[in-house]
């Protein structure tokens, strides 16, 4: 099986974005969508040859969801957890904690809710929903099994954890979500997070300062 993950930073703040896609069955998944991203993303789909079959939303934060109705309207189903159902439908309330504070905040309505132990089963291999607030209420990870890779939004950083002091943070709720539901993955485990480089379960279990496990 042929898989390519490809990472775009974009947006006003370098969000990540993932790109991954199978290149046997042309098909790709879209993790998180930072303003301006889809000018970078559609024409390596074009150039592979493959469909975007989903846009999975980690959490509902603006620099997360820039570009989500766009692509949406693209033909693209969008995922995402309840607990941000507020940020998505109405980003505007994160404005005052947004930069630059003019920037367009469009709206997107999530097309399937998905929720802790849920199984996706519209790509080529199975992806499971885990629910890791704390950051903020809805966010979810995204693990590929046989990727051996979690995408995580803004829960867990190299080095460092999602803040808790936006509107509806919670350290306490995102401590016990890394240490039952990021921690408990396979040690080998790649851990690609909103922002920065990637990491691993491991590495964060045995040196990460904020959350020990
Ligand atoms: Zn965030």
């Amino acid at each position: 099986m042929s898989l390519e993950l490809k990472i775009f930073p974009a947006g006003y703040i370098q969000t990540n974005a993932f790109l991954v896609s199978n290149l046997d069955t042309k098909e790709s998944v879209l993790i998180d969508a930072p303003h301006f991203v889809w000018d970078e993303i559609d024409p390596v789909l074009s150039e592979n040859g493959c469909t975007l079959k989903a846009l999975f939303l980690t959490h509902g934060h603006y620099d997360h969801i820039g570009d989500a109705a766009r692509i949406q309207k693209m033909g693209v189903p969008v995922y995402g957890h309840k607990d941000d159902k507020i940020f998505y439908e109405t980003p505007e309330v994160m404005r005052s904690y947004s930069y630059p504070p003019d920037m367009t905040l469009e709206p997107v309505m999530i097309d399937h809710w998905v929720d802790q132990g849920d199984v996706l089963p519209m790509l080529w291999e199975p992806v499971e929903i885990r629910h890791v607030p704390g950051h903020c209420p809805g966010n979810i990870l995204f693990y590929f099994k046989n990727l051996k890779a979690a995408f995580v939004g803004d829960a867990l950083f190299a080095g460092s954890i999602g803040r808790t002091d936006l509107p509806r943070g919670d350290f306490p709720t995102l401590e016990k979500s890394i240490k039952g539901e990021i921690y408990t993955l396979d040690h080998d485990t790649v851990v690609y997070p909103g922002h920065g480089p990637q990491t691993t379960v491991g590495q964060e279990r045995a040196t990460n300062p904020f959350v020990q496990a």
